[in-house]
């Protein structure tokens, strides 16, 4: 909403009135000021990583490249922001594919526990830290339809935020629960946590709670604001809970219809 003030005065200098016009800025500004914005945060993301790249080959250019010490070290820089450029590209892709008209899901049914075990597996074998794994999952299988590929993709950025954020030796506890209509799937984790005030930014493209920091541990900005747009594009919805220094738990519920496969007693 946007408010303009007239002030009514008469020739005597007495003011008698004032006039408040409120419009409504229309869909349409919004849309484009959200665009606008987004172009900006695009450019300036990779403005960064190409900036820091140019001085380390100027560096190598200008004679590092003889010094056996420091050549290896420049150019293992250049090659991970690189790689954050391409991850960044593919991120954009993504989001862009998402946001056209004729975007579809390739659905099917899917034993929920067995595919969310599946996934926990990976992260299990291939972790780097030191944290534990904890697994609260239902006991009986339980159907969805869903895009395999998608909900893939959603858990392994909300698994890689709780790993990325965990503490030394903190555990990562894996949950999934059944309500009437809905199957909630949630992953918590010791870390830090979130300020209540951003829990629901940071589903928003771009936006970190701390810049500096999550740029450093590679991110993108665009993880979550992926895995909400295809939570969503399945009829589901996702938030986030937090205690500051204490942790975050991720959670997003997906539509359930109970079908008699899946339950026996
Ligand atoms: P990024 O690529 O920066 O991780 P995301 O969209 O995945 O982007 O997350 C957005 C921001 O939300 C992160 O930069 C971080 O500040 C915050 N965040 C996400 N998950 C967690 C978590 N488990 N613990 C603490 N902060 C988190």
């Amino acid at each position: 909403l946007r408010a303009n003030f007239s002030i009514i005065q008469k020739e005597t200098g007495f003011v008698n009135g004032l006039i408040a016009v409120l419009h409504d800025i229309t869909e349409q500004e919004k849309i484009d000021m959200e665009r606008r914005e987004f172009v900006a945060n695009v450019s300036h993301e990779l403005r960064t990583p190409l900036t820091t790249m140019r001085s380390y080959l100027e560096a190598l250019a200008e004679g590092a490249w003889k010094d056996e010490e420091i050549a290896p070290n420049f150019l293992e820089i250049t090659q991970n922001e690189t790689e954050r450029m391409i991850r960044l590209v593919n991120d954009l892709l993504q989001l862009s594919k998402m946001d056209s008209k004729d975007y579809q899901l390739n659905t099917e049914w899917v034993d929920f526990v067995k595919f969310y075990d599946r996934i926990i597996d990976r992260f299990e074998l291939t972790k780097e830290q030191n944290v534990h794994f904890e697994r609260k999952l239902l006991e009986q299988a339980t159907f969805v339809e869903i895009d395999a590929d998608k909900l893939t993709q959603v858990l392994d950025n909300i698994i890689s935020n709780a790993l990325k954020y965990s503490p030394d030796g903190g555990k990562v506890t894996f949950m999934m629960i059944k309500e009437d209509e809905r199957i909630i799937v949630s992953v918590k984790d010791e870390g830090e946590g979130i300020p209540k005030d951003n829990l629901e930014k940071i589903f928003e493209r771009f936006y970190r709670v701390d810049k500096a920091r999550t740029r450093k541990l590679g991110g993108t900005g665009l993880g979550l604001a992926i895995a909400k747009e295809m939570v969503e594009a399945h009829g589901g919805e996702i938030w986030a809970e937090s205690t500051e220094g204490q942790g975050t738990t991720v959670s997003f519920s997906l539509p359930y219809v109970q079908t008699e496969g899946d339950d026996w007693e």
